[in-house]
């Protein structure tokens, strides 16, 4: 797998025959010295066949770990990414009363792992999750289940290209989230196999320019959030300011960026 441009190599190698084997990594290395039955041989090799055509390991093995939670994932939704566990970050930085009951809305919730995540940290914070996609919904739907936050979690399907799109979800709220598609439209195939053959198109590719999805998030802002409220949004690489802006003209008061763990300014908040 070296040879193919993949890094990390014995650690996906040894999650791939744990996968094939139908063991915990844990009960692999306990019974290391066992020689693997033809079937489980068999299983590795179309599993290590997928990860050469760089099909990601997230979608091979089913679930990401995110913010140390366990999530399903399938090609319907992004691949929950460290990068994104800043907007965990700075969205429990401003929610500071950890009981109150908060009111919370997800705009493209993919796998749900922004807003499970936050009903987990949040006890008694409700949420909505809004996505176009089915799939994804149904995704999402799992997560809430697992994590043990389906009474607290509504997923509702609709497209926010549409006008009055924001009607369809009840607010006002006190934290919108969103990690939209941001990637410009022309970077997509000079993106890295695992993302640009795999990941969903649609919750990557923010148009010509990147931003369209936050021209309509902070268009719907300040309908959308009570006074006080925050927006708080993962942007792509160099986006922060332009983002800032965007949320400033249309009257939000935007926050200093919160970096990753790369040093990256990777979430911009706005205050209504
Ligand atoms: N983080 C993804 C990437 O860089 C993009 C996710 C998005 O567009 N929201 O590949």
């Amino acid at each position: 797998m070296t040879a193919a441009g993949i890094d990390n190599v014995r650690f996906e190698a040894r999650l791939l025959l744990a996968k094939a084997a139908g063991l915990s990594i844990e009960e692999l290395i306990a019974r290391s010295s066992d020689v693997a039955p033809v079937a489980v041989a068999t299983a590795l090799r179309s599993l290590a066949a997928r990860r050469l055509q760089h099909e990601p390991m997230a979608y091979i093995l089913g679930e990401r770990e995110f913010w140390g939670l366990p999530f399903k994932v399938t090609p319907a939704v992004l691949v929950p990414r460290p990068d994104s566990e800043t907007v965990i970050e700075a969205a429990l930085s401003l929610l500071i009363d950890r009981q109150r009951a908060w009111r919370l809305l997800d705009l493209g919730v993919g796998s749900g792992c922004l807003l499970l995540t936050l009903l987990k940290e949040l006890p008694e914070a409700r949420g909505i999750g809004f996505e176009i996609s089915c799939d994804a919904l149904d995704v999402a739907r799992v997560n809430a289940s697992t994590l043990g936050v389906e009474a607290r979690t509504a997923l509702l399907t609709g497209d926010w290209r549409q006008p009055d799109w924001e009607d369809q979800v009840e607010g006002p709220f006190d934290l919108v989230v969103s990690n939209p598609p941001y990637i410009e439209s022309a970077e997509i195939p000079r993106l890295m196999p695992e993302v640009a053959h795999f990941e969903p198109r649609q919750a990557l590719d923010g148009g010509p320019d990147g931003l369209a999805a936050y021209r309509i998030i902070a268009a719907a802002g300040r309908r959308l959030l009570v006074p006080g409220g925050h927006l708080v949004v993962e942007v792509g690489q160099g986006q922060a300011y332009e983002i800032a802006a965007i949320f400033a003209s249309a009257g939000l008061v935007p926050l200093q960026p919160w970096k990753d763990l790369g040093g990256i300014e990777r979430v911009v908040a706005a205050r209504h």
